[in-house]
């Protein structure tokens, strides 16, 4: 048998980690099983579905290296299938039309209310006679099309995360709605259980891996594969993406969906690794940086916790920072210009080599790719504004004289290479009689308004390259 998976987002919004996490999941165990992975866009909702967010949910999907073997494919091009399908459970008896008004559910909803039972519609349309059906038309009713559920029917399966799921059929709120209201010649839109079902079925989904959340769902669907006389496949509810505090993650939370991760800064192989981590554990519980393929090979279904999975902020920040730091500086810097160009800096002003220095030289205290935005301003932009303690360090005795002899020294320098740097740091120290820290501290608070940073040599020589560096330590003689 071949393993086929699917991932089914809804587009009424943008791709959410939540459903990303899933996509993880089934890709995994697809590429784990040499199976295939489909991506079908469910977007019956035609009132919440907007094209932008399946563009989204599509872009995201690529972007985290989710590549799918066959789709996307849109519901709402199939619905002549689905309806076949409605009419088939009707055919065999399995559905029937039911005239029950919004009214007289509100009706029913209340009693039982009051009765303290859980709502349900009670099955009251399921025998109409033929006499019946017609006085409901006469009366203009538009029947939805109901799907029957035995009470007495205990539905069981074999949850590859959960183990032995059972349920009842008295649980699932009496016979279900498949098809909207429309008139009794013309079937309304089928819905949701009963789409995915028929989806499933012809598209021959081995295994179902979905959200937990959708626990609820599989009893009825169980139902209807048999109804329409299909094997029924394997399921896999994975645990929810909780918030730090072990709530459901929301909006609240900060962001959700994948896109607004890609620009904060995170990059792909980074969030797909710590989102496979969201929910599962390698053989080796202390491997904690895998690609997607390492984690493939290793992927069981077995190892899927049940308990939910809290969202950890601190350690995405280190797998992405573990990322970053790995990465080959030509590649790092392609990504840093994009970020730089976006906060307006002039990455054309300089040259390759410049660019590649500068990354070289931030790489190892970079956490997202956008924190190179603050880190690398006192490169681009000519104006500096001296912090508080650099203005404090300028003012301590002997740095006018200091930065005077650097200055003087420096236009004397051809070429300064870090070897001249270090050379003019110490005849400082000597000349001025003063202690090397003295020196840097003042240098760094000149060149950068600062008192610390990344190494001070390298960033006077990106600075000094960049034609900055001497009118920063004239600019910074006057103010001491
Ligand atoms: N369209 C559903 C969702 O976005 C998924 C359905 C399923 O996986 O069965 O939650």
């Amino acid at each position: 048998m071949t393993v086929r998976v699917r991932i089914a987002p809804s587009p009424t919004g943008n791709l959410h980690i939540g459903t990303a996490r899933t996509a993880v999941f089934n890709w995994l165990f697809a590429r784990h099983h040499q199976g295939q992975f489909i991506l079908r866009v469910e977007d019956t909702d035609l009132e919440r579905s907007r094209p932008e967010y399946t563009q989204n949910i599509i872009d995201g999907l690529t972007w985290l290296g989710l590549t799918w073997d066959e789709g996307p494919f849109f519901q709402s091009e199939r619905m002549d299938l689905y309806r076949r399908a409605v009419q088939t459970l009707l055919d065999k008896g399995f559905a029937y039309h039911c005239y029950t008004t919004p009214a007289e559910l509100e009706a029913m909803r209340a009693a039982q209310e009051a009765n303290h039972e859980a709502p349900r519609y009670d099955n009251r349309h399921r025998n109409l006679t033929a006499e019946q059906k017609a006085a409901f038309e006469a009366e203009g009713r538009k029947p939805v099309i109901r799907f029957k559920i035995e009470d007495d029917r205990t539905i069981s399966w074999k949850d590859l995360v959960r183990g032995q799921v059972t349920w009842q059929g008295k649980d699932l709120g009496g016979d279900m709605v498949i098809a909207r209201a429309a008139s009794s010649t013309e079937m309304g839109q089928p819905l949701y259980n009963m789409v995915v079902v028929v989806d499933d079925i012809d598209m021959q989904i081995t295994h179902i891996i979905r959200g937990e959340d959708h626990i609820g769902n599989t009893p009825k669907q169980i139902l209807l594969y048999e109804a329409l006389g299909a094997i029924v496949p394997e399921f896999s509810h994975t645990p929810l993406i909780l918030s730090p505090s072990g709530k459901k993650l929301s909006k609240r939370d900060g962001v959700t969906s994948i896109s607004e991760f890609q620009e904060m800064g995170f990059v792909a192989p980074a969030l797909v690794n710590y989102m496979t981590l969201l929910g599962w554990s390698p053989t080796d519980p202390a491997k904690e940086l895998f690609s997607l393929a390492e984690a493939a090979q290793d992927f069981e279904m077995q190892r899927v916790t049940k308990a939910g999975a809290k969202f950890d902020w601190d350690k995405l920040d280190w797998i992405n920072s573990q990322y970053l730091h790995a990465m080959p500086i030509p590649e790092l810097t392609d990504r840093l210009i994009g970020v730089w160009q976006k906060a307006g800096y002039d990455t054309e002003a300089t040259n390759r080599p410049w660019l590649e220095q500068l990354t070289t030289l931030l790489a190892p205290s970079l956490t997202r790719l956008n924190d190179a935005v603050e880190q690398a301003r006192v490169f681009f932009t000519q104006d500096l504004t001296l912090g508080e303690e650099a203005l404090a360090q300028l003012q301590q005795t002997s740095v006018p004289e200091v930065l005077t002899f650097i200055t003087a020294q420096l236009k004397e320098t051809p070429e300064l290479t870090a070897d001249a740097a270090k050379d003019l740091i110490n005849q400082a120290v000597k000349q001025q009689g003063v202690k090397k820290g003295l020196v840097m501290r003042s240098l760094r608070a000149a060149l950068t308004g600062e008192v610390h940073g990344p190494d001070l040599i390298e960033t006077w020589l990106l600075l000094h390259q960049k034609g900055i560096a001497q009118q920063r330590l004239e600019k910074a003689i006057a103010k001491s």
